[in-house]
């Protein structure tokens, strides 16, 4: 070890459910956990409202209020956590081989394990408007906001089997649901498409998109364009979800550990293990299939229990 360089037993890179449970875990294991937050302190669910589907908690959280308990859970147990992003990095190839980290473009520290939960991001449109209404109407995410649209109009927007999967699960709680493609077909599933054209109260308007999310503070319609005629209308609705894709958070480590072609990083069977010894990776980064606070957590977990195994291993 050179002689000012930290040396670290398990550095947790990302502070959503996963990085949280992984340090709860490898605290109570004595790892020694340090999580590095990145600039999002608290993940995706730090911009959901209220999360009703975390056991544990009958009446609901406010997603901000769950994370700071799970870094409180997880601080309990000594696990540093600190404020910073991890800008480079640098994996050994053997057991046994220690990792160099660099954080914020300058502090080095080396790591006997690294566990990955820096997660994924939703994609947005990109409109003002929409930016202005996250929170307030516009979501992306269905399984967790879709509860508040209950016998309400939304929209969905995306062609995706992520669309269609949204579009078909609101449609059993809303009165009805518009999905706006902006091609003239789906590029989901055609066993999702079926499902989107068997829906009664489900609605398809190809060849749309959004022009502007319309309301103040909370969303009261959309206008839309048909991009092959410019015509444009509004559309009464007071939820918005967009389902146009994620995007794992995985620029860092590509050349280094295995992806699959949406960048997603592969683990090694039902475990969390990567490609590199002593790597792990959990929650959305290494999911793009069930994405849930409590799926992450339980990753997490195993992250936790397969560093201390591979620590153990090698000892
Ligand atoms: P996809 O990349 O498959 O689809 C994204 C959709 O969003 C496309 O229809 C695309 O339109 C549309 N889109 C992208 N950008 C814009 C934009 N700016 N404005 C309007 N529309 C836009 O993402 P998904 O999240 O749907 O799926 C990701 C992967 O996960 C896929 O491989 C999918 O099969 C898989 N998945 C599987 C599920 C399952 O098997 N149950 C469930 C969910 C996802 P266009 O088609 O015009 O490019």
């Amino acid at each position: 070890m050179s002689e000012n360089i930290e040396r670290i037993k398990c550095v947790i890179i990302g502070s959503g459910p996963a990085g949280y449970t992984a340090a709860i875990y490898a605290a109570r294991a004595d790892l020694k956990p340090v999580i590095y937050t990145g600039m999002e302190m608290g993940g995706q669910l730090t911009t959901t409202t209220e999360v009703d589907n975390f056991p544990g908690y009958p009446e609901g959280v406010e997603g901000p209020k769950l994370m700071e308990d799970l870094k409180a859970q997880a601080e309990r147990f000594e696990t540093q956590v600190r404020f910073g992003s991890v800008t480079k990095i640098d994996f050994s190839d053997v057991p046994g081989g220690i990792h160099t980290l660099e954080i914020d473009g300058s502090k080095k520290i080396e790591a006997e394990t690294v566990i990955i939960a820096t997660g994924a991001s939703a994609k947005y449109l990109g409109l003002p408007s929409e930016q202005r209404l996250r929170g307030g109407g516009v979501s992306a995410c269905a399984t967790c906001d879709g509860f508040f649209y209950r016998n309400q109009d939304v929209i969905v927007v995306g062609g995706g089997d992520t669309a269609a999967e949204e579009a078909t699960y609101l449609a059993k709680l809303c009165k009805k649901v518009t999905l706006l493609l902006r091609r003239d077909e789906l590029r989901a599933s055609k066993a999702m498409q079926n499902r989107v054209f068997n829906t009664p109260n489900l609605e398809v308007l190809f060849n749309t998109e959004i022009d502007e999310v319309l309301g103040e503070k909370t969303v009261e319609g959309v206008r839309v364009i048909n991009n092959k005629t410019k015509e444009k209308k509004d559309i009464p609705v007071t939820g918005v979800f967009i389902a146009i894709g994620h995007k794992p958070n995985t620029e860092l480590f590509v050349g280094q550990l295995d992806m699959d072609d949406n960048k997603y990083l592969i683990t090694k069977g039902k475990s969390s293990k990567t490609n590199k010894p002593g790597v792990f990776a959990c929650g959305d980064v290494q999911d793009h299939e069930y994405r849930q606070a409590i799926s992450a957590a339980g990753s997490g977990c195993m992250a936790a229990l397969d560093a201390e195994r591979y620590l153990g291993s090698i000892e």
